[in-house]
C-alpha cells in the first residue's frame, strides 16, 4: 500500500496526474494531511469515485500512539508510537513557554555505534520512510491540540544514514501547503557524516545543524564513537565550517560529559584551541544514564567548571538543560523497544 504521507508535493502532483486528475487535488491531499486527516474516507475534498479509487491501492498512515509517558518533573512526553509494521519508536515533546518542540526519531534503532548511547545498542533496524517522520510531527499536534514550533531531529537514528528521506521529511514540513514550519525552527543532530554535511550545506536550506562532537581530539574521539575512525576531526570542522559559510547558521557541537573519558582539565583547554576562532556554540550534556553502558556523569559542579573555562577563553558554551529523565527521554536514552526499556 503506497502511504499518500511519504510524498512530497511534487510527487503527489505527478501522482494524481497519473490518474487523470487535476493538480490542485495534490494541494488539497497534502493540506489535508498536514492537519491530522488519517484516511482516505475524510478527504472530503475528494470526490467519492475518487476517494474509492484511492483506496485501492492507497492510505494515510499515521503512526499510533502505543504508550504515553509524562514526566512528574518538567512535563516532558515520551510517546512510543507504533508504526505499520509494527516497529516502535519513540518521539518526545517538551513544552517551552513559546510553543511544543518535538524530538523526532529518524530510523528504527542505528547503526553508529557511539559507546553511551541507547539508540544503537540494537543496531539499525531499518530506515523510516518521510512520512513517518512527518507523522511523528502531526500525531503529537494532534495529540496535544497544539501546533508544534521546533522540531529536532535528535531522536532515535543517524538522520544522514537516511539522507534522502530526511529531505523530503524537510520539505514536506516546510512547504507553505503543509505544516509550514520554517527551517530556522528546525534543528538536525549528526554524528559527523563529513560527506552528508556537504551535501546538506549544498541543499539551501537554514536548517540549524547540530553536531555530537564530545571529544576534542581524533584519539579521544574514536575511543567513544566509531564515525570518528572513517573521519577525522579535521576533515570534520572544515565541514562544519563550510556548513556555516553556506547558510549563516551558526554550529552547535553537543559534548556529553563522562567522567574520566572527555571532562579533564586537558580537554576543556583542547576544545579551547579547537574553536576559539570559531562562531559555533558548545551545548555541554552531563552524560545520561543508559545502564548497559556503565558511562559515570560528572558532578554539577565540574560541569559548571568545564563551562566556565570554555566562556572565560570566549568559546561560547551552555549547558543542556534535562529533560524527562524519570521516563528515560532525556539525550542518548531513546532506544529501539524491543530492547527492553
Ligand atoms: N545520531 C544523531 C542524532 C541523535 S541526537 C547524533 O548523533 O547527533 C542525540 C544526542 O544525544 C547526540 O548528540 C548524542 O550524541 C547525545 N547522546 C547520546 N547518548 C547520550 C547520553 N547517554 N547522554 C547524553 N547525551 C547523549
Amino acid at each position: 500500500m503506497i502511504n499518500l504521507c511519504d510524498f512530497t508535493l511534487e510527487e503527489l502532483t505527478e501522482y494524481f496526474k497519473n490518474l487523470g486528475e487535476a493538480s490542485f487535488r495534490a494541494k488539497q491531499v497534502f493540506s489535508f494531511i498536514a492537519k491530522g486527516c488519517e484516511s482516505i474516507d475524510d478527504l472530503t475534498c475528494l470526490s467519492k469515485a475518487l476517494r474509492e479509487k484511492l483506496k485501492c491501492e492507497c492510505e494515510i498512515f499515521l503512526p499510533k500512539v502505543e504508550r504515553k509517558l509524562v514526566s512528574k518533573i518538567d512535563g516532558t512526553i515520551k510517546y512510543l508510537l507504533t508504526l505499520s509494521d509494527g516497529n516502535i519508536i519513540e518521539t518526545v515533546a517538551m513544552k517551552y513557554h513559546h510553543g511544543i518542540s518535538v524530538c523526532v526519531s529518524s530510523q528504527v534503532g542505528c547503526a553508529m555505534g557511539c559507546t553511551f548511547c541507547a539508540s544503537t545498542l540494537g543496531g539499525r533496524v531499518r530506515n523510516l520512510t518521510p512520512g513517518e517522520i512527518t507523522g511523528q510531527i502531526i500525531r503529537v499536534g494532534k495529540d496535544l491540540g497544539e501546533r508544534v514550533s521546533n522540531i529536532v531531529v535528535m531522536g532515535i537514528g543517524e538522520p544522514f544514514d537516511n539522507y534522502e528521506n530526511l529531505i523530503k521529511f524537510l520539505k514536506n514540513i516546510n512547504n507553505p501547503e503543509g505544516v509550514n514550519l520554517g527551517y530556522r525552527h528546525i534543528t538536525v543532530s549528526t554524528c559527523g557524516i563529513v560527506p552528508k554535511i556537504i551535501d546538506f550545506a549544498n541543499q539551501g536550506m537554514s536548517v540549524n545543524l547540530a553536531v555530537s562532537l564530545h571529544a576534542p581530539t581524533d584519539e579521544y574521539r574514536k575511543a567513544i564513537m566509531p564515525i570518528a575512525k572513517k573521519y577525522s576531526l579535521n576533515e570534520l570542522l572544515d565541514a562544519c565550517r563550510y556548513y556555516f559559510n553556506k547558510t549563516g547558521r551558526r554550529i552547535t557541537y553537543e559534548y556529553a560529559l563522562i567522567e574520566g573519558k572527555n571532562s579533564s582539565d586537558e580537554c576543556a583547554r583542547l576544545l579551547i584551541e579547537l574553536f576559539k576562532n570559531d562562531n559555533c556554540h558548545i551545548n555541554l550534556i552531563p552524560v545520561n544514564d543508559v545502564k548497559e553502558r556503565g558511562n559515570v556523569r560528572v558532578s554539577k559542579k565540574r560541569v559548571e567548571e568545564f563551562k566556565n573555562m570554555l566562556t572565560r577563553s570566549h568559546v561560547t558554551a551552555t549547558v543542556r538543560r534535562e529533560l524527562g529523565s524519570d521516563i528515560s527521554a532525556s539525550c542518548g536514552q531513546l532506544r529501539n523497544s524491543a530492547i527492553e526499556q
